[in-house]
């Protein structure tokens, strides 16, 4: 089972914190879904037939696509991958919510994505002004009513906590509010001060506070307090979702399964090697003109494929598979040096699976390092 994704590489705005890949200007987005097009066919043998199990269109702001450009790409994937039918794959598509009004969610459930991402953040204005964002807090809220009402069931939304903008009060109505809108999957994310963003530049003259280690600290810990009495499984550092409801597509990811990653910056994963898109619209396109990839590639060593096991086995609710660990030749060495984690309280051990602990997930990132080759 394997992957697709699909980088949408546009924004109306660039928010202040963001370092991913996009330009706000859409005036060559035809061209660059051309340019897709053309690299999922020189890409059709990648993933060497294995069955698609999910599709994803990130970026960027896939929500900008119209009706064509989808059923271009859903025609492009249907005749060049091992898909029988889109009804059994999870097909999510990443939105912000100033795009998603009825008519767009009406052309959106006229294709085959099944599951919405919503860029929503906050529900309050404040953060929304100091995060640069599209969207104003009552788009935040209208367009999930919206979705909902139109048969969405599977969504998802993103929220940020640790801001400065962001009073425990506010991060607090944030998730309660998303439970009360009954949303079964939530990726919330610690603001982080990128470099070369808009936030790294106020950071530095003063403009902004930077982020307090102790609030943030403080605001994930009220974030599993409240979703786990509200039947959230924290399943992923970031994520947690109602039963049923686990991201198939991330969870691919941390398992280790092949993907495809087509657009600009994507990154794509065979097993034993990574490789990626040149992160440059121009320089995409003009190489798919010629029929070539502007990429590079990464063969992983044996020390590479550990490392990634360990740093993202570690952030789920499965923990790191000591037999896996133990087949990979590295047994003792990380026997010798969880113990520490352990010791500190920061990981547990059952049934041969190594977790974090509440504790220990605000130091996911710190455990893993130490645990690497
Ligand atoms: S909409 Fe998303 S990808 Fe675009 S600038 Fe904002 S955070 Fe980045």
């Amino acid at each position: 089972m394997a992957g697709i994704y699909l980088h949408i590489p546009f924004c109306k705005q660039a928010c202040h914190y963001c370092n991913f890949h996009f330009s706000t200007s859409v005036k060559y987005k035809e061209e660059i879904v051309a340019a897709m097009l053309r690299e999922l066919e020189l890409q059709k043998d990648y993933l060497r037939g294995e069955a698609i199990e999910t599709i994803y269109f990130g970026g960027g702001t896939p929500s900008l696509l119209n009706q064509r450009d989808l059923d271009l790409f859903f025609n492009k994937l249907i005749s060049n991958f091992s898909i029988s039918n889109f009804k059994s794959l999870e097909i999510t598509l990443e939105a912000n919510p100033d795009d998603l009004n009825f008519q767009k969610i009406k052309e959106l459930k006229s294709t085959p994505i099944n599951r919405l991402s919503i860029g929503v953040q906050s529900f309050f204005e404040k953060d929304l002004k100091f995060m640069n964002r599209a969207h104003n807090a009552s788009e935040a809220e209208a367009c999930i009513k919206i979705a909902q009402d139109n048969g969405f069931e599977n969504l998802t939304i993103d929220l940020i906590y640790g801001s400065p903008a962001t009073p425990d009060i506010n991060w607090i109505k944030n998730i309660e509010k998303a439970i009360d809108f009954n949303i079964p999957h939530l990726s919330c994310y610690c603001l982080t001060v990128e470099e070369k963003t808009a936030l790294a530049h106020f950071v530095k003259t003063g403009k902004t506070k930077p982020v307090d280690e102790e609030q943030a600290a403080r605001q994930f810990n009220i974030l599993i307090n409240k979703l786990n009495a509200n039947n959230y499984e924290h399943y992923e550092i970031s994520n947690f979702a109602k039963k049923g409801f686990y991201s198939k597509h991330n969870s691919s990811y941390w398992q280790g399964k092949k993907y495809l990653g087509v657009g600009p910056s994507a990154h794509s994963f065979n097993g034993t090697s990574r490789q990626w898109n040149i992160a440059n619209n121009a320089k995409y396109m003009q190489a798919l003109k010629e029929n070539k990839l502007n990429k590079e590639l990464e063969i992983l060593t044996p020390e590479q494929q550990y490392n990634e096991y360990v740093m993202t086995a570690l952030r789920t609710m499965w923990g790191i598979d000591f037999l896996k660990i133990k087949n990979m030749g590295r047994g003792d060495y990380f026997i010798k040096n969880i113990k520490t984690y352990m010791e500190q309280g920061l990981v547990f051990e059952k049934n041969g699976n190594y977790t974090l602990t509440d504790k220990g997930k605000f130091l996911a990132d710190g455990i893993a390092a130490g645990l690497f080759l």
